[in-house]
């Protein structure tokens, strides 16, 4: 068994005078996927703002030992947390390589840096074919390897990733799933992973988490999540 990395007790969240969370727990371990699932609005987003202080929340979040909740969230990321985000959120008039840079800002390693440029592109041969091309100008799947690649050059510990197969076809989905599961595998980092496409996140994680209303209401082994009959149902097309 890994070591906790990530340890989530009581978090609630909301916008305005409408809560979304309310009163999450869960368990990150230090390596591995970790996916978060569930329906349209139930708030799997927002648990991932919350985490990384992009919404205003309560309850405890330790992230390697150390309480991150009350933390801006610049100083989150610089403790090792990387967002990429829904809508993938790259700087659409900088180039491909630009925006690695960018997600590179914080570090001074700059040997670290030059490798993990190598090892990103090797990852992701297309970034290198478009590195000089504008992240704006990109396809859909480019602009979501680049999102993924650029958190990546953060050498992050934990990556928060929100639905990293919307709006794209299924073969550039099969790519992605194909490229994280080896970062996965050869990469030091633990994964957050929300989708609300079920069988692929559960084809990946080690450990599922259900969110329904803000309320996670099952979690277990990604083995045992699958074989659970509601979950089945309701969220694998199953008869
Ligand atoms: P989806 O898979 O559709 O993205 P989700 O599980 O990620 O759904 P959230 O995006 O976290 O769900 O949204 C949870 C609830 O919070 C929804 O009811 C949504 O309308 C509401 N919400 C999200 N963002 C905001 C916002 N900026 N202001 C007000 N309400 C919001």
């Amino acid at each position: 068994m890994s070591d906790v990395l990530l340890d989530v007790r009581g978090l609630e969240a909301g916008y305005g005078n409408s809560r979304v969370l309310f009163g999450i727990d869960l368990e990150v371990p230090a390596a591995g996927v970790t996916a978060l699932l569930g329906a349209n609005g139930a708030g799997k987003t927002t648990t991932l703002r919350a985490l990384c202080g992009l919404v205003r929340r309560h309850g405890r979040v330790t992230f390697a030992g150390k309480r991150i909740d009350t933390l801006a969230t610049e100083n989150i990321v610089r403790l090792g947390v990387a967002h990429v985000p829904d809508g993938r959120g790259t700087f659409a008039g900088l180039s491909t390589e630009e925006n690695l840079h960018m997600g590179a800002c914080t570090r001074t390693d700059k040997a670290g840096v030059r490798e993990d440029f190598e090892r990103l592109y090797e990852y992701f041969p297309r970034l290198k074919e478009r590195r000089h091309q504008q992240a704006g100008t990109l396809s859909g799947g480019e602009q979501q390897m680049l999102a993924i690649a650029r958190a990546l050059m953060l050498r992050p510990r934990l990556l928060l990733m929100d639905e990293p197969s919307f709006g794209l076809a299924p073969n550039v989905v099969q790519d992605i799933f194909r490229i994280m599961r080896r970062v996965r595998d050869e990469q030091r980092v633990a994964i957050l992973l929300v989708e609300q496409n079920a069988g692929l996140a559960l084809d990946l994680a080690d450990t599922a988490y259900l969110l329904e209303t803000g309320r996670i209401v099952l979690h277990g082994p990604a083995a045992a999540v699958r074989n659970n009959e509601a979950v089945h149902a309701a969220y694998l097309g199953g008869d």
